[in-house]
């Protein structure tokens, strides 16, 4: 048998579907129920309030979608926008690509931004472009906030910036499935008008739950919006909100259960401190690539990701082995290189419910396996730089001080 299952934990270290924390298994594991019962429509009121925190957003309006990530792109698309819309969109990774597709099949006017594998949206094409858009034929700018295929981190504020220089009406649209829970995102404060995430990234969750945030300018845009929309419609939602039922058709319940204990989690822990967290999981990381040796997908410090780092290896080996032999020598699930940089980057997610010694037990296991497959590493290198770091970092635990 070419795969099995060992003895002890397995380490999950893609970059989604993450490891899900024991508290939240248990919140789930229970019985269907009435959703026309008033438990459900009470409990759902206090998740649309409580996801709101996690976008940092007062005045945004949220949807939860029994979907994953791609039926979020696809509800904030056809929501706000109408067929033949122009769209500049950034392609920056397979991610990114994969939106970017969807908006060409949904026949939107996708006017693409390319920039090299491992690097960061090209901030000064959209400014020539909006510069030269005076009759406000841009609909919507789309991009990615982390592009989990090769650990770029896009700066959303200075696209903001960038909209209110040129007073330019475009909607923002904001793909945060691998940041929101795990990097600073501030909805309301960067006016993203539609930001969306899946439950099966930084919340840590099953797969399954699409949440999206509409601004109430975005709210304003579904008022003239032409795409055909049916299980996405905000409008068949917005009828059950006011009708105090919220769910037009059967939610998940044991995913509705499962969010209100991660998010009970993340407000236990501070969401700002599950954000400095990842912070400290990203740099620790960081180092032990340098350790090794090996370089960063990653081109400048300002788009590092602090929720995956995509490991470029040396032309001599093939990432795609480095992946399968950590799963059958060590029960460690590494993220693959996607598309452009299959068999050149293996990527390590570092987001959700996850702490340093975990991840410390992840980076031994790169080092063995990099041994394995002929790279000259020092055993225990990246380990020890990374622990360096952590050690002068970890804050104590509040509630065991
Ligand atoms: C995982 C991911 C998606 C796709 O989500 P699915 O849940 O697989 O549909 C979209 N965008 C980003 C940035 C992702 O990391």
């Amino acid at each position: 048998m070419d795969y099995m299952n060992g003895p002890g934990r397995h380490h999950l270290f893609v970059p989604g579907p993450v490891n899900i924390p024991e508290q939240v298994i248990r919140a789930m594991n229970r019985n269907n129920e009435d959703y026309r019962s008033p438990a459900i429509p009470a409990l759902t009121k206090t998740l649309l309030e409580d996801v709101k925190k996690i976008f940092k957003t007062t005045s945004g309006t949220p949807f939860m979608f029994p979907t994953t990530g791609t039926g979020a792109w696809e509800s904030a698309l056809t929501n706000t926008l109408s067929p033949g819309d122009r769209i500049v969109s950034f392609l920056i990774g397979q991610f990114s690509l994969l939106w970017i597709d969807q908006q060409k099949r949904l026949n939107f006017n996708v006017d693409v931004v390319e920039s090299e594998w491992g690097q960061g949206a090209n901030l000064q094409v959209l400014a020539s472009k909006l510069s030269q858009d005076q009759n406000h034929s841009i609909k919507a700018i789309c991009i990615v906030h982390n592009e989990t295929a090769t650990g770029v981190t896009n700066d959303i504020s200075a696209v903001r910036t960038l909209l209110d220089h040129y007073k330019h009406p475009a909607l923002l649209l904001v793909d945060g499935v691998s940041s929101i829970c795990a990097l600073d995102f501030r909805m309301d404060e960067w006016g993203v008008d539609v930001a969306l995430t899946g439950s099966q990234k930084a919340l840590s969750l099953p797969t399954g739950l699409g949440i999206v945030c509409a601004s109430p300018k975005a709210l304003e845009a579904t008022k003239t919006s032409k795409s055909l929309k049916v299980f996405f419609d905000w409008n068949d939602y917005l009828k059950f909100y006011k009708l105090g039922t919220y769910w037009p058709y059967t939610p998940s319940i044991q995913l509705l259960y499962g969010l209100r204990a991660a998010l009970d989690l993340i407000f236990e822990e501070g969401l700002d401190n599950v954000i400095a967290r990842h912070a400290r999981l990203g740099k620790a990381t960081r180092l032990a690539v340098e350790a090794w040796g090996l370089k960063n997908c990653t081109q400048k410090e300002e788009w590092i990701s602090n929720t995956v780092t995509a490991v470029v290896v040396p032309p001599n080996i093939d990432s795609t082995e480095i992946v399968k032999r950590a799963w059958k020598r060590y029960n460690l699930s590494l993220g693959l290189g996607l598309n452009k940089v299959a068999g050149k980057v293996f990527r390590i997610g570092h987001l959700g419910n996850l702490n340093e010694l975990q991840l410390l037990g992840c980076l031994a296991g790169v080092e063995m396996i990099l041994k394995d497959v002929g790279y000259p590493v020092v055993l225990g290198s990246g380990v020890a730089a990374a622990s360096t770091y952590l050690q002068h970092h970890i804050p104590l635990i509040p509630s065991r001080i």
